[in-house]
């Protein structure tokens, strides 16, 4: 609740702020290059949720004439998007939205595209038609005690569809529904990388496919159908469970069955878990192959079964590039990208650990920083002010560094040009990120000024953390760091067959090893405090056998890197290093108290 009221004040701010800026005349496009049907999929997956709630279809039809890779302001053409599917979502009690774009025009490498929202809604009286696009302009003075909202939307839309070129307008009839369509000026691109509905290798088994689509609202069918015919796949429809229990068991009778079937989950009637269910109960259609298209919210409604039964599920509205890899996934073939991911589940592919610096004064914000990043796998050092942050970099080498603006002591712009001093003529950059609540226009300019390498605006949004620190940290950086924390810190198969299958003793060397980490680690410790690279180096190396018996992960890495620390006798990046094996440490004995109070011993083949 917290979230999402901050969310509704934020997008307030945002649309005053947006609009006032455009009034000023200081509103600029910053056109990027992107890929269409992504960013459409994207967009509405973000309401999606909203319209299940509802009831509510939402669909979106791309037609392949479409262009993909376009350049444009994608982050504006998803602004009038979200503006106008929000309000017809808002404003539509039953039936749906769909969202359609078309090519206007070409003028060389140009084309102006037209998108529409149509939905079944309230739908708006005649006279009102063009005066709703002005600010703060509603239909009746009651819209926003029952709908809520400001009247602002359309009147940025407007504004910012004539920067891109277009035009907007609406068609709508009074109880039936209304489209709302604008159009919007952009270079068509040459794709940069075969998005998936572009078709991978793999794709052509998949040629003449017979595809059994189950939905029972008629937009949602002729679009998976236009998308699979794309797709040289041979589609037929079936409107709920028990047309498409007929079609089935017909086409196994005939022996020409269907291998794969598109089910909807959410139905009137007989629903797609049920339809699912009895599919599995059916000996004639034991090898069907099932995706479910389901909808965010309905995760929590798979509620029997085991794991084992769950069908492959996606959620609506689809993405060409989701379904696609969906279908060949439960073919067992993996697309280049992987199956498809939950967008939970995209977090934890971040493998790469970094080693990075939050310079923070806020102590709510240094623990929501310093844990985000900790759960993506990277390892982070929290200090409280500029002056610590520039003895931090002094003595580690970091990946990424995020200060933020306003600290107590010393603030992030003097840290920041100290840090810079620090690094001339040693050929370091390290990507230093502003952190400043000033979300207002010029600061970002200051801080690039400033010589930071990016800006992240508070409150802070993570998906714009990770993005800043993708494209700023390059790829091949964070593999000298520790490794990923999330890897199995212990592993039990890897002990006993380090001791010959013999768990008995590799229980008694765990127990050996726990009565003696405390020794080794203070040896450690203090070798680094006296600046003993040789007795580093030495106990660096013991603490790496002894770990060894038990894991290649996190600490067996950390101990490793000290020991060639010691080795090579420059002790200043050792601090880091040795709080990240103490914690690694911390979570290995554990686990291996853990094991040592469960009596029960594992068969090794
Ligand atoms: P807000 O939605 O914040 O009130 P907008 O500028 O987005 O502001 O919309 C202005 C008005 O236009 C709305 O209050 C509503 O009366 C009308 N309107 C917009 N979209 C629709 C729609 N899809 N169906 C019916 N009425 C709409």
């Amino acid at each position: 609740m917290v979230q999402s009221s901050a969310e509704t004040l934020l997008s307030l701010i945002d649309d005053i702020l947006d609009f006032s800026k455009i009034e000023a005349g200081k509103f600029e496009l910053a056109p990027i290059s992107f890929s269409l049907r992504d960013t459409l999929s994207d967009s509405l997956k973000l309401l999606a949720v909203r319209a299940h709630t509802k009831g509510l279809e939402l669909a979106c039809r791309i037609p392949s004439d479409v262009p993909d890779q376009v350049r444009g302001d994608a982050g504006r053409l998803r602004q009038c998007l979200l503006n106008l599917v929000g309000n017809a979502i808002k404003f539509t009690d039953r039936g749906e939205v769909e969202v359609q774009v078309a090519v206007e025009a070409r003028a060389d490498t140009r084309v102006c595209l037209r998108f529409s929202v149509r939905d079944t809604g309230i739908g708006i009286p005649a006279e009102k038609c063009d005066k709703i696009f002005a600010p703060f302009e509603q239909v009746d003075a009651s819209t926003t005690r029952r709908f809520g909202g400001t009247g602002l939307g359309l009147a940025i839309v407007t504004e910012l569809v004539k920067l891109m070129g277009g035009r907007v307008w609406v068609e709508s009839e009074l109880g039936l529904g209304s489209t709302f369509h604008f159009s919007a000026w952009m270079d068509e691109d040459v794709p940069a990388v075969v998005s998936a509905h572009c078709l991978p290798l793999d794709s052509r088994s998949l040629h003449g496919l017979p595809i059994l689509i189950v939905d029972d609202n008629s937009t949602s069918r002729a679009i998976l159908s236009e998308l699979l015919r794309g797709w040289n796949m041979r589609p037929e429809t079936a409107t709920n469970a028990e047309e498409a229990i007929a079609e089935l068991e017909r086409a196994a009778i005939l022996k020409m069955p269907y291998p794969i079937v598109l089910i909807d989950a959410f139905m009137p009637g007989e629903d797609g878990y049920s339809l699912f269910r009895r599919i599995r109960q059916n000996s004639e259609l034991q090898k069907l192959r099932v995706v479910l298209l389901a909808s965010a919210d309905q995760s929590s409604r798979r509620e029997s079964g085991s794991m084992s039964e769950m069908p492959i599920a996606i959620a609506k509205p689809v993405k060409p590039s989701e379904l696609f890899e969906a279908i060949l996934f439960s073919f067992g073939i993996q697309a280049q990208a992987g199956p498809a991911e939950l967008p939970v589940e995209r977090e934890k592919v971040r493998t790469r650990a970094l080693r990075i610096l939050v310079a923070e004064d806020n102590p709510i914000n240094q623990m929501v920083t310093a844990e985000r990043l900790k759960q993506a796998g990277h390892s982070v050092l929290v200090v409280e002010n500029g002056k610590q942050a520039i003895d931090a970099v002094r003595q580690e080498l970091f990946d990424a560094a995020f200060l933020d603006v306003h600290m107590p002591e010393m603030d992030g712009f003097t840290a920041l040009a100290a840090i810079r001093k620090i690094e001339r003529g040693t050929g370091r950059h390290l990507p230093i990120i502003a952190l400043t609540a000033n979300a207002m226009k010029g600061d970002r300019e200051r801080c690039l000024q400033a010589g930071f390498d990016d800006y992240v605006p508070k409150p802070i949004r993570f998906d714009d953390l990770f993005a800043v620190l993708d494209r700023l940290v390059p790829a091949q950086a964070g593999k000298i760091g520790p490794p990923p924390s999330l890897a199995p810190i212990f592993d039990r198969s890897k002990m006993v067959d380090q001791f010959d299958g013999d768990e008995a003793l590799g229980r008694k060397m765990a127990e050996m090893f726990l009565r003696n980490c405390p020794r080794w680690l203070g040896d450690i410790r203090r070798a680094i405090e006296v600046d003993d690279a040789k007795k580093l180096h030495m106990t660096a190396h013991s603490l790496k056998g002894a770990v060894g018996h038990f894991t290649d992960a996190g600490p067996f890495q950390n101990a490793f890197l000290l020991e060639k620390i010691g080795k090579k006798g420059d002790l200043g990046l050792a601090g880091g290093a040795l709080s990240q094996l103490e914690e690694d440490m911390d979570r290995l004995q554990e686990s291996l108290r853990e094991m040592l109070e469960t009596n029960e011993v594992i068969a090794v083949g």
